[in-house]
């Protein structure tokens, strides 16, 4: 027997404690569920977890797929073999390449049946590579390469060097449900990945103003938050005709305040919907600073118009080039890089409010004597869009 496995490490701090297996159980199934189109087997040791049996002709996919789930810390991939001691010296050559370099061998034993204990299988199986690797020196304290055997109780051990990083976080569905805002600029989707990653299962909102804003950049919404659910998992997208509400903002209120009052009102929305889809939460991809509508004052005004959830702006002490940096690498960058036009640049004022005020923003909104009902029509004409989660 030997065959290719994928090691699995999972985060230390959250799984301690009396929520250690409700945590588990979430992060296993959503493990599984990135699998379910594979046939393998899971497997679980005391403090990590192995993927078996599988097409070797998959490892790169299922170490892509694993890479995406929440939870999870690390993986390297092993080999796994009986316990024997000629099959260790093999399996272990195998990840000693053929270059000049430190290294050692570091046993974890516990089979406690075998007539040998860690530090001498570890001598022996080292003195072994020694003897094949000319330009190989042991190095027990900082060694360049080192070589990992893990000896299970029940006659098999895995082999691995080398561990690569996975998304760290929680498991999502942990943390509750958030309801997104998204746009489909850059920040947003970054803002929902960072907290799908703190465990929140994902829902979001869409203000769309067609026909002034294109069936494409509604697409395109669609395609981002398709991404997004290869890390959070299925998202009910909600797409709000927001058209009307923008031509009353344009021809009743202050040119400046436009801006002010259409975030107010999104949020305003955006929080109905929550409350009707049982999310604890709003999440936006504000940073601050950024634009006229992020200065302080701004956030201010808008949270105003919030009744009673938290507002989560997880990019509001990030740079543009950090926000940017994390779209490249979660796949979102070059969808958010179309130059499709959103609600937020029809009908833009020139100068808008840098410093607005409650009491102004309030009076202005006032002056769309039907918003409610615009809002209320708004919500009945929303578009259902559930985008179930790509691999
Ligand atoms: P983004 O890159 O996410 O579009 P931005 O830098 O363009 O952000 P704004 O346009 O001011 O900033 O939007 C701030 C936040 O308001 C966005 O991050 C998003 O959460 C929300 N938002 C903006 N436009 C829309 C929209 N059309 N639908 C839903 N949410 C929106
Ligand atoms: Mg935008």
């Amino acid at each position: 027997m030997k065959s290719k496995v994928i090691l699995l490490r999972y985060g230390e701090i959250f799984l301690k404690g009396r929520n250690k297996s409700y945590f588990e159980k979430l992060l296993i199934d959503n493990i599984k569920a990135k699998l379910s189109d594979i046939e393998c087997e899971f497997v679980r040791t005391q403090n990590r977890y192995y993927i078996e049996n599988y097409d070797e002709s998959l490892t790169d996919e299922i170490v892509s797929r694993m890479k995406k789930v929440f939870g999870l810390h690390s993986l390297s991939i092993a080999t796994k073999i009986r316990t024997d001691y000629d099959l260790l010296n093999e399996a272990a050559l195998e990840y000693a390449p053929d270059i000049n370099t430190t290294f050692r061998v570091t046993v974890n034993r516990a089979d406690k049946s075998l007539d040998k204990n860690s530090a001498e299988i570890g001598a022996d199986v080292g003195a072994y590579i020694l003897q094949r690797r000319g330009g190989y020196k042991v190095d027990l304290r900082r060694p360049a390469l080192e070589i990992k055997i893990d000896i299970r109780e029940k006659g098999y051990s895995y082999v691995f060097s080398g561990v690569e990083e996975c998304a760290g976080g929680m498991p999502v569905g942990c943390s509750g449900k958030g309801m997104l805002l998204l746009s489909g600029g850059f920040d947003s989707s970054v803002a929902g990945y960072r907290m799908a990653r703190r465990g929140m299962q994902i829902c979001a909102v869409h203000y769309h103003s067609f026909p002034y804003t294109s069936e494409q950049a509604k697409q395109k919404v669609i395609d981002l938050a398709e991404i997004l659910t290869g890390y959070a998992g299925d998202i009910k997208l909600f797409v709000v005709p927001f058209t009307e509400i923008q031509f009353a903002i344009h021809e009743k209120c202050r040119a400046d305040y436009m801006i002010t009052i259409m975030r107010r009102i999104m949020i305003d929305i955006a929080e109905r919907l929550a409350l009707d889809n049982g999310a604890g939460a709003l999440i936006t991809g504000e940073s601050l600073g950024q634009v006229a509508s992020q200065t302080l004052q701004s956030l201010t005004v808008t949270n105003e118009a919030v009744g009673d959830l938290p507002v989560f702006r997880p990019l509001i002490g990030m740079d543009k080039y950090e926000i940017m940096k994390t779209a490249e690498e979660i796949g979102t960058y070059k969808l958010s890089e179309l130059p499709y036009q959103d609600c937020c640049t029809v009908f833009l004022p020139k100068n808008p409010v840098i410093k607005p005020s409650v009491e102004i923003a309030k009076k202005e909104q006032a002056r769309i004597e039907d918003l409610e009902t615009l809002i209320e029509t708004a919500i009945k004409n929303v578009e259902v869009i559930e985008i179930k989660a790509i691999k």
